[in-house]
């Protein structure tokens, strides 16, 4: 067998002023073939697992560029053509070939392209023809649309909400690929459309069980291939946006309708009851200011650079300052030029200071004062489960008893190595803030005594209820409050 494997991927927030080109895939990930690490990154585990499955098999695995940006806002026409391109060339001159296994993420717009996943398998399909494998894995923060459906043979998606799973996910779409493969099973997709869109954190009930009963079907029932929620992403302002139900069974597609709508009306059920309980900074801080014992983690959660806004809201931060809070530290405010003045000054320098806040309204104002320049790292990196994430030239400045990370490259605070990586002992801080909705939660879980859930300010389109969508569809919940009910013709 030869197949073919390459990954394109990042995540848009449409509403986000953080437009991306090239750089931005360069900052994050770009391997060009063969060269792609041997850890994966969240959308790249296909390939990392590929060169696993291929050499136990002794088939012939011919890798394609891989490109990952962290998420932001709009990608640059240019970018996505090239690298779209690239990777169709690349594909063109591998043929024949049996299969084509991609690493995306599902919820890339590019100027000019809303649906840049369903372009790119749409002209995979037409460059291979209909009987070649196509298939992917992606992140349920996506939009599943009837193009990309049309065009490839089946999808798997990361179950657990923090992504934990990637590299299983990525292990379940390469057995299913070799099942298909050598003639045991013929994938077929059945879709649920749930007309919700909402927040499924998988770390806490209801959603833990509803995924756990997931696993358990498809352990037990052999027609059932995979199953997957596809979330939606209400930061991408798309016509498909939205939740759905994915069922890939073996060649039964009445039986894989019927069970993603059994599975979808269950979802839809208890819509408004999956997300975490949000407070506000005011509360937040002054919870973690009367816990008995730290360290108590703020999460604030909507200026999640992971989400694509800028990760530089301070709104947390003032309210930290006027406490008086010490003990405390934050990671991470994204301000390169900021950063790129503390390099200058150096490490011990007292200097007047402005960072954060720039890149939006309702993160915040700029904060202002004498910091102490603590730690200078290049090319800061912390870990994320079995991969690195780097979160580029960092300072940690010190001001007014609080320890701040400002960093250059967006990332979200995926784990406390990030507060290590900048020579703070994370566990033995009374309050640490951290810039992520709940992929924090593996790794900082296990180090705090208490985690709050804060939202502050207005950085991400959170409450889809009221969000200025221009291109979302409005018949589905919240916009509207029974989508399925009698006058609605599911
Ligand atoms: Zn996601």
């Amino acid at each position: 067998m030869r197949i073919f494997t390459a990954a394109l991927a990042t995540e848009t927030n449409t509403f986000s002023p953080i437009c991306i080109d090239r750089r931005a895939f360069e900052a994050s990930l770009y391997a060009s073939p063969g060269k792609h690490p041997e850890t994966p990154t969240l959308c790249t585990a296909p390939i990392t697992v590929g060169r696993r499955v291929a050499a136990e098999k002794g088939w012939i695995l011919i890798e394609g560029t891989a490109a990952w940006a962290d998420p932001a806002g709009l990608v640059n026409r240019r970018t996505y053509e090239d690298l779209r391109d690239e990777i169709l060339d690349q594909l063109r001159a591998a043929l024949p070939i049996d299969a084509v296994i991609l690493g995306l993420h599902g919820a890339m717009v590019a100027d000019g392209y809303e649906d840049t996943e369903g372009d790119l398998l749409q002209r995979v399909r037409e460059l291979v023809g209909p009987e070649v494998l196509v298939c992917a894995e992606l992140d349920p923060h996506s939009h599943l649309t009837n193009r990309r459906v049309a065009a490839a043979d089946f999808f798997v998606f990361f179950k657990e909400f923090p992504h934990t799973d990637f590299v299983e996910r990525a292990e379940d779409l390469w057995r299913v690929a070799v099942d298909t493969l050598e003639g045991r099973v013929t994938p077929v997709m059945s879709v649920f459309d749930c007309r919700m869109i909402d927040v499924f954190p998988t770390s806490r009930e209801p959603m833990r069980s509803f995924v756990d009963r997931l696993m358990q079907i498809e352990r037990h029932d052999a027609d059932v291939l995979s199953l997957s929620v596809v979330h939606g992403f209400m930061a991408g302002d798309v016509t498909e946006m939205g939740t759905k139900m994915l069922v890939v069974t073996n060649g039964k597609a009445e039986k894989g309708k019927a069970l993603a709508r059994e599975l979808g009306l269950e979802l839809f059920s208890r819509r408004g009851t999956y997300r975490m309980p949000e407070i506000d900074a005011h509360q937040a801080v002054a919870q973690a200011i009367a816990a008995p014992s730290g360290p108590v983690v703020i999460a604030d959660m909507w200026d999640n650079p992971g989400g694509g806004t800028a990760g530089d809201a301070t709104v947390v931060l003032e309210e930290l300052l006027a406490r008086k809070a010490t003990d405390t530290a934050v990671g991470t405010i994204w301000d390169p030029m900021a950063v790129q003045i503390c390099m200058a000054a150096g490490e011990g320098a007292e200097i007047p200071l402005r960072f954060g806040a720039k890149s939006a309204p309702g993160t915040g104002r700029p904060i202002d004062g004498i910091v102490k320049v603590i730690k200078l790292v290049r090319n800061a990196e912390m870990r994320f489960g079995e991969s690195i994430a780097p979160f580029g030239d960092a300072a940690h400045i010190r001001l007014r008893g609080i320890d701040i990370i400002l960093n250059t490259t967006r990332a979200q605070s995926f784990d406390p190595s990030l507060f290590s990586a900048m020579d703070i002992d994370p566990g033995s801080k009374k309050i640490l803030v951290v810039k992520s909705t709940n992929h924090f939660y593996a790794s900082f879980s296990k180090i705090a005594s208490e985690i709050l859930y804060c939202s502050a300010g207005t950085p991400y389109p959170n409450d889809p209820a009221k969000t200025p969508y221009r291109r979302a569809r409005r018949d589905i919940w919240p916009m509207i409050a029974d989508p399925h009910g009698p006058d609605q013709g599911v």
